[in-house]
């Protein structure tokens, strides 16, 4: 799996103060997307196990308490990320006690194939749905356009 961004501390991307994981490679083309630049699988750098063993840490980091963490993108549902995703959720519920994880996919809850279900299984908060410009609402918390829908899985 590639990445664009990695912020340890982030007010922004979810509730409270997070730790956001910006992942390469996304399918569905919205019309309107913010982050164009993160649609090619390669594009870029690899996330590394060194970058896994960072989030991990600053997950734990109790300078500077995280609720949780945020996938977002590009898709870290797209069937190329699943695997690394896969692995970083569990990784985020064995080792970092507490933590919410939440994740930004383009795909629809009930559309998901087991293997993206096997890492919804492990988060707190999907939220779904591709970008739709004419639904879009810069008033809604935490998705862009009106049909997204903030599932609270556990
Ligand atoms: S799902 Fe997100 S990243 Fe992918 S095209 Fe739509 S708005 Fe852009």
């Amino acid at each position: 799996m590639n990445i664009h961004q990695y912020y340890p501390i982030d007010v922004v991307n979810g509730p409270g103060t997070r730790c956001t994981l910006f992942v390469s490679g996304c399918v569905h083309q919205c019309d309107g997307c913010y982050n164009k630049s993160t649609w090619r699988l390669n594009s870029g750098v690899l996330f590394t196990e060194e970058m896994e063993d960072r989030i991990i840490a600053d997950l734990n980091d109790c300078r500077i308490p995280r609720q949780g963490l945020s996938l977002s993108g590009g898709d870290p549902l797209h069937p190329q990320n699943v695997p690394s995703i896969l692995k970083l959720v569990k990784r985020v519920r064995d080792e970092c006690k507490g933590k919410d994880i939440w994740i930004w996919t383009g795909y629809l809850l009930s559309e998901l194939t087991a293997q993206q279900r096997d890492v919804v299984d492990l988060v707190n908060v999907l939220i779904d749905g591709k970008f739709i410009k004419e639904l879009a609402d810069p008033s809604l918390l935490w998705r862009g356009s009106s049909n997204q829908v903030v599932h609270k899985l556990r």
